[in-house]
């Protein structure tokens, strides 16, 4: 194998999932050079990604809105819904987007369709390298990090940014420690065609075995993601589509009428992955190589462009883009968002799936509170869109 490279890019992006897509358009932007590296793949498995606010935004920066609204449905009302059977059970809560003066919390699309869409627009960018190629090899130089494997030639970047999902490689080569841990759930994904009109509302069963959520897309459609213990996931997932439909349509009380299947259906087993940090020696992580949690409050693609933003705002200015400066600020920008979110995530997972009382207590008060106090649930919205100065 050769051992020449070329100079060295400014930036390389490993893995070309959206996230990794994301940041390819962003950073290109900056008037950086940019290398893509990762075969762009999209599988349908009936998963959906609910952008919310400030990522909507993200990518209307990257010019892009408009491909994704001809796919994607507005969310205006999102519905939670206490289906666990505790002793202290609420009545549903309500979150308007035009409470806290939004046409919509965020628009829902298909996962393949999202990274389709930015996929062509970075195959159009004049001077981002995208190369489809898997990365093996990862050596860290004096000044750069060397970049080799499968179908292409090695190369070099002052900074590598580790986009590669849950079992990063580019967080190992960085020597970065993680914590990763199961949940006792699959989720269970697919869209359905349906009789009513979903009103452009979502809606979060929040079940013993996990959350079950129904969201918008265009037209008479939904998709739904559905967490349920190991076994009987199984046994869901082995029924047909006319059986499976039957029972999302009950586990979803009919909400919206008669449902049939479109399109090939998922199973995902649950699980959390968090880092010690964010970046070390010239290579940052952004998306599922930094956090991993289950599909609760659509945050997990949503964090993943704010680590996006995140990035392009440490890299303002930079003169050397994979500098320890740049790296600490991105590391600093990063932690307190990330920490927050999976750990509001993970307690509202686990209270789902304990049945001890003081958990049934503090999830009825929170929802009761949320119900009744204004001011608390249009501060619970905007936390929970969080990070809208993504943009
Ligand atoms: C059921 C379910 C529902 C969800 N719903 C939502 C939601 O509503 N809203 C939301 O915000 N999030 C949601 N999420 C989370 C969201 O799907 C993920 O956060 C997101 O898809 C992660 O994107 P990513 O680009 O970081 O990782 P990935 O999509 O895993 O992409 C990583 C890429 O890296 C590539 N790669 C790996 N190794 C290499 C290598 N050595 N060389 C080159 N390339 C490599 C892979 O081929 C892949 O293309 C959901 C997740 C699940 C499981």
């Amino acid at each position: 194998m050769s051992t020449h490279t070329a100079d060295p890019v400014d930036i390389a992006i490993v893995g070309a999932g959206a996230v990794g897509l994301a940041a390819a358009l962003a950073l290109s932007r900056e008037g950086s050079s940019v290398a893509l590296l990762g075969p762009v793949a999209t599988p349908r498995d009936g998963r959906t990604v609910a952008l919310l606010d400030g990522s909507w935004r993200l990518l209307a920066d990257l010019d892009v809105q408009g491909a994704l609204l001809d796919k994607a449905a507005p969310l205006t009302v999102m519905r939670l819904v206490d289906d666990s059977g505790s002793l202290f059970r609420q009545p549903p809560v309500e979150f308007r987007a035009s409470e806290i003066g939004l046409e919509a919390f965020g628009w829902n699309i298909e996962n393949a369709d999202l990274t389709a869409i930015l996929a062509e627009k970075a195959g159009a960018v004049p001077g981002l390298r995208m190369i489809p190629g898997l990365v093996r090899a990862i050596e860290p130089q004096a000044d750069s990090i060397r970049l080799s494997g499968e179908g292409f030639a090695p190369m070099s970047a002052r900074l590598v940014v580790g986009a590669d999902g849950r079992n990063s490689q580019i967080r190992s080569a960085a020597g970065i420690e993680s914590r990763d841990w199961r949940y006792p759930q699959v989720a269970l994904t697919a869209i359905f065609e349906h009789r009513r009109d979903h009103r452009e509302i979502s809606t979060e069963f929040h079940t013993r075995q996990g959350p079950c959520t129904l969201v918008p897309l265009p037209g008479r459609r939904s998709s739904l993601v559905w967490l349920l213990d190991p076994q009987e996931a199984e046994a869901v997932a082995a029924l047909d589509d006319a059986a499976f439909a039957l029972r999302a349509e009950r586990q979803v009380q009919s909400l919206v009428g008669a449902m049939t299947v479109v399109g090939p259906r998922g199973k995902v087993p649950m699980s959390g992955l968090s880092v010690e940090r964010f970046g070390a020696g010239r290579m940052a992580l952004i998306g599922e190589a930094a956090h991993v949690f289950p599909p609760i409050g659509a945050q997990g693609l949503n964090l993943g462009l704010r680590d996006v933003a995140a990035l392009r705002d440490a890299l303002a200015g930079a003169s050397d883009t994979g500098s320890e400066t740049v790296i600490a600020a991105y590391d600093a920008a990063r932690r307190t968002d990330v920490r927050l979110r999976t750990g509001a995530v993970d307690a509202l997972n686990r209270t789902l799936l304990t049945d001890l009382l003081p958990a049934d207590l503090l999830r009825g008060a929170a929802l009761l509170a949320l119900s009744r106090i204004g001011p608390l649930r249009r501060f619970v919205m905007r936390q929970g869109l969080a990070g809208g100065a993504a943009s």
